[in-house]
């Protein structure tokens, strides 16, 4: 039968790689599917909750190499979980030279990019001979400029001419490399984004990103119990869902594969049978009929209430309120607004110790008839593009809350209609989000 999806780039998290019977289910999902050409593989991650990424392992000898301390024991445990993937595997492979070649260079200063790559570097190696792939290193391929700054037009041109001939390729993820031949790395987590890079630049039918869960949840597990999986999500809902706080991806991991329309697919290496969460452009073609996608919020906002009468049709309020807030550096998060009023939301980490002086500023500005700050806010964004155009919503999301007498102290709707943006007290986050999780998915 021909496979539907031709070029396939399969990213797998430490987890998926934790140890050698990681790796073979790994290698089994691979084999499941001749379209799934590109791999880019994590750094082993924990194998027990109190173990230690390898990452975090090579991170501790770089910063024991750079004070001076005794970095070899903390070495060999990471050759150690090499040593054993490969004998698990039952691979010829040795890698003690590479070995030698890091402890020579940690001995030498070597820098903490350098040494913290070693992990996907070691672990590409490996994946590659074990299931007979090509390996690249990502040094070769990827390219940040003289500041550090991912050059994302040399490598796209690079990689896709160069993997246009090859059949199949293990790339490790997390680092590239400077014009001087230095070894740069990603952000942490940043495995995601070579494989976003990567899906790219072959021009993949899909990204998939294997993982420890089957995709995205309606809703954080800890507060409700079992939450609904997401079957299908936009980029634009992923967005305002990541940006309230569900992670599952690394944000800049997006970007590559969005301007080229390549679906993404959070898959579970655990639980291969599992369709897991799709995130695309846009849902044509696609049978969805849910209105809510999912439900995210975060603790720790607070707001500033701004009244002044006749608000409305006096010019360059807003702005005046917006300066002191670009003139102190601040950055608000939501900018809900009425015909005399207009609040600002901030995070109140960002204004600790800092309240008089902004307040002050404000009056100076714009001499308010009222002016209050209120913190203990949490804000919970139910985030759905079956919303467009569906009308009573926000009122089944309203009546919800009230039903179980919840206070919403802000709102804000997005022009798209593609969320609601609700504040309510830090106290009541847990069941607001409850109550407007079960009304949308009561039986
Ligand atoms: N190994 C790196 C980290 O732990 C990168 C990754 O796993 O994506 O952050």
């Amino acid at each position: 039968m021909k496979n539907l999806y031709e070029v396939k780039v399969a990213k797998f998290g430490g987890s998926s790689l934790a140890d050698a019977a990681q790796m073979k289910k790994c290698a089994d999902i691979i084999k499941a599917e001749p379209s799934r050409r590109f791999v880019v593989p994590s750094a082993p991650g924990k194998r027990f909750r109190e173990d230690v990424k390898v990452t975090d392992l090579l991170i501790n000898c770089f910063a024991l190499s750079a004070a001076g301390g005794d970095w070899l024991p903390v070495f060999e445990e990471v050759e150690a979980r090499y040593n054993g993937m490969i004998s698990g595997l039952g691979l010829e492979l040795d890698l003690s030279s590479e070995f030698a070649t890091i402890k020579q260079k940690l001995a030498e200063g070597a820098p903490r990019d350098y040494v913290a790559s070693r992990g996907e570097y070691l672990n590409g190696r490996i994946l590659a001979a074990y299931i007979g792939y090509e390996f690249i290193d990502a040094a070769d391929v990827i390219f940040f400029d003289n500041e550090g700054r991912f050059d994302a037009t040399k490598t796209n041109n690079f990689l896709s001419d160069l993997l246009a001939g090859k059949e199949n390729a293990v790339i490790p993820g997390f680092y590239g490399s400077t014009p001087d031949g230095g070894i740069k790395t990603f952000s942490r987590g940043g495995s995601d984004i070579t494989g976003a890079i990567v899906a790219r630049a072959v021009m993949a039918d899909m990204y998939e990103n294997w993982t420890d869960v089957s995709g995205f949840m309606m809703c954080d597990p800890r507060i409700v119990e079992n939450p609904r999986p997401i079957k299908i999500v936009t980029y634009r809902e992923l967005r305002e869902l990541s940006y309230m706080g569900a992670t599952v991806l690394h944000e800049e991991s997006i970007f590559p594969v969005k301007v080229a329309g390549i679906p993404i697919n959070i898959r579970n290496t655990n639980r291969p049978s599992d369709i897991g969460t799709l995130i695309v452009n846009s849902t044509e073609g696609f049978r969805t009929d849910e209105i809510i996608t999912g439900i995210a919020g975060k603790k720790g906002f607070s707001v500033i209430r701004i009244e002044k009468d006749m608000m409305n049709s006096e010019t360059g309020v807003a702005m005046r309120v917006l300066k002191v807030f670009a003139d102190i550096g601040l950055s608000f998060e939501h900018l809900p607004s009425g015909i005399d009023t207009m609040c600002v939301v901030i995070n109140s980490a960002d204004i600790k110790g800092r309240e008089r002086e902004i307040l002050g500023a404000i009056s100076k500005a714009i001499s308010p008839d009222n002016l209050e700050l209120e913190g203990s806010l949490a804000l919970i964004a139910v985030v759905g593009r079956g919303m467009a155009g569906m009308p009573g919503t926000a009122s089944r999301v309203f009546t919800a809350l009230a039903r179980e007498g919840i206070n919403v102290s802000m709102i804000d709707q997005g022009s798209s209609e593609l969320n609601i943006i609700i504040g309510v007290h830090e106290d009541s986050f847990e069941t607001a989000i409850r109550c407007i999780y079960s009304e949308f998915n009561h039986e």
